[in-house]
């Protein structure tokens, strides 16, 4: 533990790392880490979409021509494919564009700001994801950060800020959480759906963007947010989202949302005013090259196996270099795309910096809290999926020594 050394020995372990991040720093990286991109050789696996429709198979199983504007909620057999993964039923499906981002946007404008008056407030789990932050505040809606736990939302949090009428809804990512790969606990999904909040309109933004990707094992099997919150006579709370975009190309999948049947109503209506309809001819592409959840299952398997071994490097290159020093700690993920890593406090920004001084462009820190804000200075997203084996390598190992000399230059000015 570097807490328990000398100053002397501080200041000799300081001199060591100062010269081994300057060798880092001369050797030339020129990496951007920064968002949690699928690599190369992950959308190589999905190449067989180009050609998965031919000029003479435009039609739907409905009969539905997929070259001509309708079909709001999506067509019938990619309703199927989506209900089948969500675990819900078909008629709780609206398929969506390419982002379930967009979906969610349009959640919160239709079920939480269009007809209500007064400030609006959301909950926001964190170390959570940027881009959902992002949304809360360009729409104008107060947030309040709620920690994490190593099993989903502190409920106790939760459940003390929903007493406030102006508290409309909360952000959750339940499978492999944006940033620390957490799963949500049977008990603690069971507590969200049991919330009895004192905003009438009050909605969970379930993001499931990570449902079935594990990189070890079979994804895990969590409780079913839809139907426990209408087990407790609420079942319109529960807004569900999903996409491809992390299965076959991000910006050219397919997203989704399953809620309540009074939801969808809402949310066509919602979308109908501008569109007239999604992109239908994707979305057949995508259920003939996948045709089943068991398709897309085994085909995320295949990512799990590009994904693993740069997992792994980060996870054994933060044990071997880092643990049992005391100035860092980061759970061990099985899915996902990220390894959240909690530096001493007040040493994150100094990390990131150190680590763009010497060619490595990382999350900036403090972006996992609303409005980029981590109260603490301590948490750094550690996004593998894009670099090379070797680059991530390179990368890891200039991040520790970025670590370690931010702790020791926080240890000798204390
Ligand atoms: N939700 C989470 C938790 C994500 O991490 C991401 C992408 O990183 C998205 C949603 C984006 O999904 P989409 O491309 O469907 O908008």
């Amino acid at each position: 533990m570097y807490t328990d050394l000398s100053k002397e020995s501080l200041q000799k372990l300081y001199r060591h790392c100062k010269d081994e991040y300057g060798q880092y720093k001369a050797g030339g990286l020129a990496l951007d880490m920064s968002r949690g991109k699928p690599g190369a050789d992950q959308l190589d696996l999905s190449m067989a979409l180009f050609n998965a429709l031919d000029p003479s198979d435009y039609k739907a199983g409905d009969g539905t021509d997929c070259r001509n504007y309708g079909g709001i909620d999506g067509i019938p057999e990619m309703k199927k494919l989506f209900a089948d993964l969500m675990e819900v039923r078909p008629e709780e499906v609206l398929v969506g564009a390419n982002a379930s981002l967009a979906l969610m946007y349009e959640s919160v404008v239709a079920y939480i700001l269009r007809g209500s008056k007064g400030k609006r407030k959301f909950l926001c789990p964190s170390p959570g994801y940027d881009r959902h932050f992002a949304i809360t505040e360009y729409l104008g809606v107060e947030m309040i950060p709620i920690a994490m736990t190593p099993s989903g939302p502190n409920m106790d949090e939760v459940r003390k800020y929903i007493a406030d009428p102006a508290v409309a809804g909360m952000w959750c990512v339940p499978v492999f959480s944006n940033p620390q790969g957490v799963v949500y606990s049977d008990e603690v999904i069971r507590e969200i759906a049991a919330l009895k909040p004192a905003a009438e309109d009050f909605r969970i933004l379930w993001d499931n963007a990570y449902i079935v990707h594990s990189f070890e094992g079979a994804p895990p099997k969590v409780l079913n947010l839809l139907r426990e919150c209408e087990a407790q006579g609420n079942g319109d709370m529960a807004l569900m989202f999903t996409s491809f975009s992390k299965i076959s190309f991000p910006g050219a999948g397919v997203s989704a949302m399953a809620a309540s049947p009074s939801n969808l109503a809402k949310m066509r209506n919602h979308l109908s005013v501008q569109t007239i309809g999604p992109d239908k001819l994707n979305q057949l592409r995508h259920v003939r090259f996948f045709k089943d959840a068991q398709g897309v299952l085994e085909h995320m398997k295949k990512h799990g196996e590009v994904l693993r071994p740069k997992f792994n490097i980060v996870l054994d290159t933060l044990d071997t270099k880092l643990k049992g020093k005391g100035i860092g700690t980061w759970l061990k993920p099985k899915g996902g795309y990220f390894v959240a890593f909690d530096s001493l406090p007040g040493c994150a920004k100094r990390i990131v910096k150190l680590c763009a001084e010497a060619g490595l462009i990382l999350t900036t820190a403090g972006a996992a809290y609303p409005h980029g804000n981590d109260p603490q200075d301590s948490n750094i997203r550690i996004a593998p999926t894009f670099p090379s084996l070797k680059q991530l390598k390179q990368a890891m190992e200039l991040f520790c020594v970025a670590v370690e000399l931010a702790a020791l230059e926080k240890l000798l000015n204390e």
